[in-house]
């Protein structure tokens, strides 16, 4: 039976950029043991008192279909968090509740761009990105980011691909690179999207994990609230990856419309699952600065590790649960680093490239193991790009 080119060219048939992970899988399997600085997943499960209060909840009959939009506990929860953390009004009303922001990301699509519409995300991009956008009909387009910047977006480059567009996706702290975008870069984006009547879509799942400078939602910029989406999650901020819990924040009209859109698709989240992530977030920031102090303390040691030698790279890593090493000087690409470095180390980390064309000579570093294993990977990674370059 035929499928449909929507499902079929999901990835455009080229790679998912998965090949050295599933390399190491394959060696684990065979029982080789890797070490895995592949995957953006905390290396510590779901804390007990909420996992706690999910069992209550379900216990005592949330067990039966939720409300679509999310209920409302959850909805003036996720509205209070974000008016505390950027300022802006905020109520239920703006608030979706999503299986996750990986269907947060969809549904902002499906809302912003019709069938066959440009919808333009920056290069390097979170994997899922140009198949997310295509899933909805849309027509991806890259904009490339430079190294040299530090993977900041310049406003000339989106200008210059924003012509007859209709969205924009950004995504700060950013995966892969690390980089937080300044109020400078928010400021030149929200710019270009006002002149050329763009939607934006930030992607903000990160925003509890900022180890310098400050976390700005553009939502908060002059002009912005009525044509941003912004899309956050449970999965980062509060280790609940596998919940499947998140949302979207965007103006009244348009969410909606989302709860029309969901209503024909997700038909919402289990009411036992909101009800934790509404504890999770009564937590408040102390609890979602403990989840993310592993990383901020790994960020820490690979500064000093890196600082040691001179070959590899370190793009300023400001948040987010990911080092991007830039390993040009080795002469290898990103993707025969990390192929040649699981053979003969055993460290699996991904290939810049599979982010895109402009982290070709990078790598991807997950900071998800232990602190000692962590420094002790850096080391032998270094030590292996040293005998490359010289
Ligand atoms: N956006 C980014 C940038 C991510 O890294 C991820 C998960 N790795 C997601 C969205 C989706 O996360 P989830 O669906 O678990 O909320």
């Amino acid at each position: 039976m035929a499928l449909s080119k929507r499902i079929t060219t999901l990835t455009a048939g080229g790679s998912d950029g998965w090949d050295v992970f599933i390399r190491a899988r394959k060696m684990i399997a065979a029982g080789t043991p890797v070490t895995e600085l592949t995957i953006g997943e905390h290396d510590i499960r779901t804390a007990a008192p909420i996992l706690q209060s999910m069992h209550q909840s379900a216990l005592g009959g949330h067990t039966g279909y939720a409300m679509v939009p999310g209920t409302d506990t959850l909805r003036d929860t996720v509205a209070k968090r974000t008016m505390e953390r950027t300022g802006v009004p905020t109520s239920r009303d703006n608030v979706l509740i999503t299986p996750g922001g990986q269907s947060a990301l969809f549904a902002a699509h499906a809302a912003a761009c019709d069938a066959g519409d440009t919808a333009l995300y920056l290069d390097p991009y979170y994997a899922t990105y140009p198949g997310t956008l295509r899933g909805v009909g849309a027509i991806p387009h890259a904009v490339q980011t430079r190294a040299e910047d530090a993977f900041q977006p310049r406003a000339s480059d989106i200008e210059a691909a924003a012509q007859g567009a209709k969205s924009l996706l950004i995504n700060s702290p950013n995966n892969p690179t690390g980089t937080v975008y300044s109020r400078e870069t928010l400021q030149g984006i929200a710019e270009v999207c006002q002149r050329h009547d763009l939607w934006l879509i930030s992607d903000e799942v990160y925003d509890s994990q900022v180890w310098e400078g400050e976390h700005i939602s553009p939502r908060s910029l002059p002009g912005m609230a009525e044509r941003t989406l912004v899309v956050g999650s449970m999965s980062k901020s509060h280790a609940m990856t596998g919940s499947r819990c998140g949302w979207l924040i965007g103006p009244e009209e348009a969410i909606n419309h989302l709860i029309t859109f969901a209503t024909h698709t997700t038909y919402g989240v289990p009411g036992f699952i909101q009800d934790a992530s509404v504890f999770g977030l009564e937590q408040g920031t102390s609890f979602e600065d403990a989840v993310g102090a592993p990383f901020r303390r790994r960020r820490d040691i690979a500064q000093k590790v890196l600082a040691e030698q001179n070959t590899v790279g370190l793009i300023p890593a400001h948040g987010a649960m990911y080092l991007m090493l830039d390993v040009r000087a080795t002469g290898l690409s990103g993707d025969a680093f990390a192929n040649a470095l699981l053979d003969a180390e055993h460290i699996a980390v991904m290939p810049g490239e599979s982010f895109g064309a402009s982290a070709a000579g990078h790598i991807r570093v997950a900071m998800t193991i232990a602190d000692d294993d962590f420094e002790r990977a850096l080391r032998t990674l270094c030590d292996f790009a040293e005998r490359y370059a010289t």
